[in-house]
């Protein structure tokens, strides 16, 4: 089961914190997507609480 500690270091620690989310667009790549950062209130590039569970993985195999 996940921590809210482990989720903060998934989501926010260690990632560049963008003031808006129009930052966060300019920097979003293949694959990533800007995101509102729950626990600091910035902005983040990559994949949100969730979102890998409506992503498929290229070799077929599921989570
Ligand atoms: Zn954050």
């Amino acid at each position: 089961m996940a921590s809210k500690r482990h989720l903060r270091r998934k989501a926010c620690a260690g990632k560049i914190r963008h003031e808006t989310m129009e930052q966060a667009q300019a920097m979003a790549r293949n694959g990533t997507q800007p995101y509102r950062c729950p626990f600091c209130g910035g902005y983040h590039c990559g994949h949100p609480c969730g979102f890998k569970q409506q992503f498929q993985k290229p070799n077929g195999r599921r989570y």
